[in-house]
C-alpha cells in the first residue's frame, strides 16, 4: 500500500488553519484566565468573551465551575491541536489512524483536528458505548 499524504499546498491551508483556531483556543484561555482572576476579587467574572461557549452549560455551575471547566475543554482542544500540527510536520495529517484513508475534506474543515475519518470515528463511539454498557 502506497503511502497516503496531503498535497503540500493542502498541508500548508490546515496548518494555517490550525494555527488560526490555536491562537482563538489561547485567547479564551487568556480571557477564562482573567475573568478568573477578576472574578476572585469582584466575585462576578467578565464573560462576555468567551459567552457564545457558555451557551451549551447548564446554569446550575457557578462561574467558577463553568470556568474551570470550560478551561479544561480548551487546554484539550489546544492540545488535540498541537498535536495536529505534528501531523502536519510529518505529513500524517489528514490520513486516518485507523484505517489509513483520507478523512473527509468536509469534516476536516469542521474538526481540522480530526484524527479519523467519520467511519472510524462513529465505529470507535460504538465501540466505547458498547464497553461501558457491558461495565454495567
Ligand atoms: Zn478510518
Amino acid at each position: 500500500m502506497a503511502t497516503k499524504e496531503l498535497k503540500p499546498s493542502a498541508l500548508k491551508e490546515y496548518e494555517n488553519l490550525l494555527l488560526e483556531e490555536r491562537k482563538q483556543v489561547q485567547e479564551i484561555i487568556r480571557s477564562i484566565d482573567e475573568s478568573q482572576k477578576r472574578g476572585i476579587r469582584t466575585g462576578s467574572g467578565d464573560l462576555s468573551a468567551y459567552a457564545m461557549h457558555q451557551a451549551d452549560m447548564g446554569s446550575d455551575t457557578n462561574s467558577a465551575e463553568r470556568g474551570v471547566f470550560m478551561l479544561e475543554r480548551e487546554i484539550g482542544k489546544l492540545k488535540l491541536i498541537n498535536a495536529a500540527l505534528g501531523r502536519i510536520y510529518d505529513k500524517t495529517y489528514g490520513i486516518c489512524e485507523i484505517c489509513g484513508e483520507y478523512i473527509q475534506k468536509k469534516r476536516l474543515n469542521i474538526v481540522p483536528y480530526a484524527r479519523y475519518c467519520i467511519e472510524c470515528k462513529s465505529k470507535e463511539e460504538q465501540k466505547l458505548r458498547r464497553r461501558r454498557r457491558r461495565r454495567r
